[in-house]
């Protein structure tokens, strides 16, 4: 297993969870590895930088988060890599005020 980068290994929803810590009372799966000024789990990988929690989500479902749409938290853990914590969301500053508190991020 290499010790950095994932260039060559297939991200996998085990391989997410081999590297994070469950938090036994909410559930959250937090990230060990690299993570942005704000918190955010950056991982590199297929020769570009992701974040880890939006990844999480696409793996677990399968699908793609679509462009112009945010992976955002539940639990409101930035380091969290659950993906049933995570939720695609759209940009905060198309919402009222009350949606203001969501991460913006990508
Ligand atoms: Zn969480």
């Amino acid at each position: 297993m290499p010790g950095r980068g994932y260039t060559n290994t297939e991200l996998t929803i085990g391989l997410i969870e081999e590297l994070s810590i469950p938090e036994p009372n909410s559930g959250c799966w937090l990230w060990l590895g690299y993570a942005n000024k704000k918190g955010y789990p950056r991982v590199g990988y297929g020769g570009k930088k992701h974040m880890v929690h939006r990844l999480a989500w696409e793996l677990f479902n399968r699908k793609k988060i679509p462009d112009g749409m945010f992976a955002c938290h539940r639990c409101d853990v930035p380091c969290c890599v659950n993906p049933q914590h995570i939720f695609v969301g759209t940009p905060p500053r198309t919402k009222p005020s009350h949606r203001l508190r969501l991460q913006k991020h990508g």
